[in-house]
């Protein structure tokens, strides 16, 4: 009799997973791939959304006919996962499975910040970390005026490390191109000790000269600790208070909630070794945001769509050899590459290996219009895997 895998999320790193086990399983075995919406965007389809260059359902694929022919799509919720009868009980019935793989994502956790999600209620606050959200700024961008525009990353880690500072760059230029740019000063605040800490202290100091070069000032150190949305003003850990007309924020994030009922998570996310991305429990893997995977004492690679695509084909070879097939070895691998959308027809690329020894090697090419045209070259070539997608 075959067997089952079901992979749970059908975002970038639960597309990628069913890809490669259908190359690696026998035929009769059966892969089921479950996510609550059968829509699916690229992260930096929400930044153009919310500059206005595109409309959601231009930058969409469906899940359920991307996988036509390489896994069973079910449209569900998932409720519950039983570790000990290795079965995933969601709102459409019960799964057993033989392999399970976790690809749900991270989840926005605002209520971690006092008054914060009454400041986004009430459209004080945006961000662009969901689509409903970024919809909203969108509007609230379209009619803004002129005034302070603070963009505050509240916890490490989020979504794309460089998207708030790509968030900034393009705020700026809408608030140009409409005319309330003279009027309208941007800060970026981070927790970090430069920005993009990750990549280094030399990336850090580039991006902070880019950004002042284009009028964004950036302050680092910073942990927001409360909103106060009939002030309009945030206050940090440290005491500093800052005042703002419009709140954009990267609000907490952590593991989606059906990880922590199954006893995955430790902290806030679900730890799994490098070399296979296996959970602590037998039979359960998992990748992408949901994850924590550590590289060394203070790195974990950072929670990107790049990285998700990696770590499944890593779980896929480990998954398949679990369930007795001769699959390759899984190849180790943290490069990302990302673009840096910086204004309109210009990106660069933030691009390093995050295995490199003594510290990731990260470089920071200046974006320029050929970048701009890959990026968009990218976008196309994944959206072309949805045949049924008509644009
Ligand atoms: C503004 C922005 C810009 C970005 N830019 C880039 C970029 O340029 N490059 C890059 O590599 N990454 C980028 N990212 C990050 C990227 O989008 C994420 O890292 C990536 O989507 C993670 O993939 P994933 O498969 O782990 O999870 P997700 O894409 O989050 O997918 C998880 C899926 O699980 C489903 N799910 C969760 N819980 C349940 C449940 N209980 N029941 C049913 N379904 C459930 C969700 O519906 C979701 O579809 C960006 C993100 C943002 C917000």
């Amino acid at each position: 009799m075959g067997k089952t895998v079901v992979i749970l999320g059908a975002g970038p790193g639960g597309i990628a997973a069913a890809r490669t086990l259908r190359t690696l399983l026998a035929p009769d075995d059966r892969i089921t791939v479950v996510d609550r919406q059968d829509e699916q965007r690229l992260g930096v389809s929400l930044l153009l959304i919310m500059r206005g260059w595109r409309e959601p359902e231009q930058v969409a694929i469906r899940p359920s006919r991307v996988l036509h022919g390489i896994a069973e799509f079910q449209q569900a919720e998932v409720l519950h996962i039983d570790p000990d009868t290795r079965t995933v009980q969601t709102s459409r019935g019960s799964l057993p499975y033989d392999a399970l793989l976790l690809a749900t994502g991270a989840e926005l956790a605002p209520d971690a910040i006092p008054g914060l999600s009454g400041a986004l209620e009430n459209g004080i606050a945006g961000h662009c970390w969901s689509l409903p959200a970024t919809l909203q700024l969108r509007e609230r961008l379209r009619c803004f005026t002129g005034g302070r525009i603070l963009v505050v990353i509240a916890r490490l880690p989020y979504k794309c490390p460089p998207a708030p500072y790509e968030a900034a760059l393009l705020i700026r230029d809408l608030v140009e191109e409409r005319g309330p740019g003279q009027s309208t000063e941007i800060v970026v605040v981070t927790p970090e000790p430069s920005p993009l800490a990750v990549a280094g202290p030399a990336i850090g100091e580039q991006l902070t000269r880019f950004l002042t070069e284009r009028s964004i000032a950036v302050r680092t150190g910073e942990q927001l600790a409360a909103v106060d949305p009939r002030q309009r003003e945030v206050s940090f850990v440290t005491g500093t208070r800052e005042l703002f007309d419009l709140l954009v924020v990267v609000p907490p994030h952590s593991a989606a909630a059906v990880a922590r009922t199954a006893g995955l998570v430790e902290g806030d996310w679900v730890p799994v070794a490098l070399q296979t991305m296996r959970t602590k429990v037998e039979g359960i893997w998992a990748i992408g945001d949901v994850a924590a995977v550590r590289i060394r004492n203070n790195l974990v690679v950072p929670k990107a769509a790049v990285f998700a695509q990696q770590q499944a084909e890593i779980a896929a070879r480990d998954i398949a050899r679990f369930l007795g097939y001769a699959a390759p070895d899984p190849e180790v691998r943290a490069f990302g590459r990302c673009w840096f959308i910086a204004g309109r027809g210009s990106a660069g690329i933030i691009e390093g290996d995050f295995l490199a020894e003594p510290r990731p090697a990260v470089t920071f090419q200046s974006p320029t219009s050929e970048g701009f045209a890959q990026m968009e070259n990218e976008l196309a070539a994944w959206l072309a895997q949805d045949p049924g997608a008509s644009r």
